[in-house]
């Protein structure tokens, strides 16, 4: 079939292995490695990504040694027992059609465990252990076991190995001067600094033969201080690429970075240019990473010849079937990933399994699955919210006869409202997927009219599905119901005016979004490469060391005053995305936007906001006054229903308001419409 992505499906052939398109599916630590049976659901995961066409999958990190190790008991590869259980991963891939590397990565001083090692004795930022320095002798060990740890990698099956050398693990720790302190031959000058990624490229060529894949990833900017400069960068490329490597692959900026690299803020393909200006220097193949997630994207950056190939790694958590959609012409089916890390970084910094927030069965491939109905039922669904939305495809999917409904003229509930945050448009897509798999799965959708139980039961429903969502909690003191007190629902989604001094209700996820919505500059950064790194001061011309340069204060000036309350005592901002909640609180720090905890609200008039701190009164002079003080359940007719002999399920907010967010309302709809 002709298709419209000629670039992105063309094969690459390497003589002993051939891509059967340009996608890697990007290393991602699942947790998988380390649960009981893993390895299973580990094998029955990357089955579906390959049998849906991911060219080149590269798997999560494994320590090439035990100091290497993320934390204690995390997965690694230094003896043949390990590596014979990676059999049934390479197994299952090999049978779909697909390659697999193995990714070898060392965490240098990022290990959280006392094992934990450094080039010096430099401390991470982002770790409470102090590495130990290696020592000479401990160098040269580590780079013997990146070379049987490859060979083992081989042994097992896998088309090649990825070495990690980006995002500031232990080969980054070597090359820069920032984590670099030593005064032998594996620091000081350049030339010394980037020895050990060189030699253990040379080690592993030398371990596992001339047909097998050396994919290196390079880091292209470091983006933080004393980090390499762009020369350095080349220099290092050419060298990996004269000591055996096959494949560059690319990483962007160090975990210890405050500038954001793969969340929601980040435009689309922010950083392609840069790896568009390394393939100017190399002749290996060239991979682009960070927010590549559509079709389109992808073959546009081939086609502007930035890249061979392109990585995605949540994409494919999001659909397995990315490629073979685009392929088959059915790219509108594409479940995109809309990069809120959610359900996938988040748990994998929380201790838990990964998964994917508009995909739940990511990671649960063998405990959820949409396998026909046994018995086909006519059911409701009540509200068109991302809950809705889940448990009606996935009922339809499953051959149940599904009505929707929902009062609002459009389908996506709250999504609509999450899309309207700067920043925050990639919904759009999740809006755009259901949509088209409503359509796809023939679900019958009634909007603009809300349907009461009577009318349900009439039509003969066995079974309603109330996803009626929530309602904004109110707030009970004096002068709540003045005309400058608003909802955060009647400032983002109906667009009601706003003062210029202005008091935020409520430090929820909720409260940050709708700071961040009124004191947006207005610049759009989440759009274009250039505005937003202007705004986050780096430099995607690669002229200044690390990548990085100075902020520029117009994207960070505020319209208006805001200061945000809460009744409850510490600091604003801890129930936020364990990998996001930072970008929201240092862009509602540059904004200057005050945050007051441990307060008691005592009423709202003419003067303004009056609420009590450590037992004084104090008067907030402001124009507007917005709630967000949580929500509660919205599920009328449920009591009807029952009475009228209707199998009645809630789930998303209507089932419990507290806590509730896309993830946990998608996850639900999946669950119900897997068991019904
Ligand atoms: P939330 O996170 O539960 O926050 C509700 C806020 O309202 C709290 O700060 C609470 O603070 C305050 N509050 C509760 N009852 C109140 C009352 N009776 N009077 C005055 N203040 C009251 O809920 P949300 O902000 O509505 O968010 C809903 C869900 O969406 C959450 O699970 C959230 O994580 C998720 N979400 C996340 C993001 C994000 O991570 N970027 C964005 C949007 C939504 P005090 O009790 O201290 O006053
Ligand atoms: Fe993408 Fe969010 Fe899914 Fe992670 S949880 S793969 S960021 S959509």
């Amino acid at each position: 079939m002709a298709t419209n992505y000629p670039r992105f499906l063309e094969p690459l052939d390497f003589g002993f292995a051939k891509m059967r398109n340009r996608s890697l599916m990007g290393s991602m630590h699942t947790a998988l490695e380390e649960v009981e049976n893993g390895f299973e659901r580990l094998a029955v995961f990357y089955a579906e990504r390959a049998a849906g066409e991911a060219a080149l999958i590269v798997t999560g990190g494994i320590a090439p040694n035990p100091a290497g190790r993320v934390f204690t008991g995390a997965a690694k590869m230094d003896t043949e027992e390990e590596a014979h259980e990676h059999r049934t991963l390479t197994k299952a891939v090999h049978d779909n059609g697909g390659l697999i590397a193995m990714q070898i990565l060392h965490t240098g001083r990022y290990g959280y465990h006392r094992d934990c090692v450094g080039v010096s004795e430099l401390q991470a930022p982002i770790n409470f252990v102090k590495p130990k320095k290696l020592s000479e002798a401990q160098i040269l060990q580590t780079i013997a076991d990146y070379a049987r740890c490859a060979a083992l990698a081989q042994s097992a099956g896998y088309d090649g190995v990825e070495i990690m050398g980006s995002e500031g693990y232990l080969i980054n720790q070597f090359t820069a001067a920032r984590t670099n302190n030593r005064e032998d031959a594996w620091g000081g000058s350049y030339e010394n600094r980037m020895r050990f990624p060189v030699e253990v490229v040379k080690a592993v060529r030398k371990a596992v033969g001339p047909n097998f894949l050396i994919i290196y990833r390079l880091s292209l900017l470091d983006l933080v201080e004393g980090g390499s400069s762009w020369e350095e960068v080349v220099l290092l490329a050419k060298q990996i690429e004269n000591v055996g490597a096959s494949i560059l692959n690319t990483g962007i900026g160090w975990h210890e970075a405050r500038i954001p690299t793969i969340a929601m803020v980040v435009p689309r393909a922010a950083f392609s240019s840069v790896t568009g200006k390394l393939k100017k220097e190399v002749m290996l193949p060239v991979v682009a990473s960070n927010r590549i997630n559509t079709p389109e994207i992808a073959e546009s950056i081939l086609s502007k010849g930035e890249a061979d190939i392109v990585s995605m790694a949540r994409p494919f958590l999001a659909d397995p079937n990315f490629v073979a959609k685009s392929r088959s012409g059915r790219a509108h089916l594409i479940n995109t990933c809309i990069a809120c890390n959610q359900a996938c970084l988040d748990h994998t910094f929380s201790g838990k399994t990964t998964s994917c927030l508009v995909n739940p069965r990511a990671g649960n491939e063998t405990n959820l699955n949409y396998n026909p109905a046994s018995e086909k039922r006519k059911i409701a669904v009540v509200g068109a919210g991302p809950a809705g939305l889940s448990v009606a495809t996935v009922l339809a999917e499953r051959g149940h006869s599904v009505t929707l409904f929902d009062q609002d003229k459009q389908i996506g509930g709250q999504l609509n409202t999450a899309r309207k945050i700067p920043s925050k448009r990639e919904f759009d897509e999740t809006i755009r997927y259901f949509g088209n798999m409503l359509t796809e799965h023939n679900v019958a959708v009634r909007l603009g009219r809300r349907v009461e139980a009577k009318d349900l039961i009439e039509e003969g429903f066995s079974d309603v599905i109330l996803a009626t969502g929530i309602r904004p909690r109110k707030l009970a003191i004096a002068g709540a119901d003045r005309a400058n007190v608003l909802s955060y629902l009647d400032v983002i989604r109906e667009e009601k005016p706003v003062g210029k001094r202005v008091a935020i209700i409520g430090g929820g996820g909720i409260g940050f979004d709708t700071a961040l919505f009124i004191t947006d500059p207005g610049y759009k950064t989440w759009d274009k490469a250039e505005d937003f790194a202007k705004e986050w001061g780096f430099d995607l011309g690669v002229s200044a060391r690390a990548g990085l340069s100075e902020k520029n204060t117009a994207y960070t000036a505020s319209p208006r005053e805001v200061t945000m309350f809460k009744r409850s005592k510490g600091k604003f901002g801890n129930t936020l995305g364990k990998t996001t909640g930072w970008i929201h609180k240092l862009t509602l720090t540059e904004r200057a936007v005050r945050q007051v905890s441990n307060v008691t609200y005592e009423k709202i008039d003419d003067e303004g906001l009056h609420y009590t701190l450590k037992g004084e009164a104090q008067v907030l002079p402001c124009d507007t006054v917005i709630v967000c003080a949580g929500q509660e359940p919205q599920r009328e007719i449920e009591e009807a229903l029952r009475k009228g002999g209707v199998a009645v399920h809630l789930i998303g907010g209507a089932k419990e308001a507290g806590e509730l967010d896309a993830k946990r309302a998608i996850a639900e709809g999946a669950e119900l419409g897997a068991r019904l």
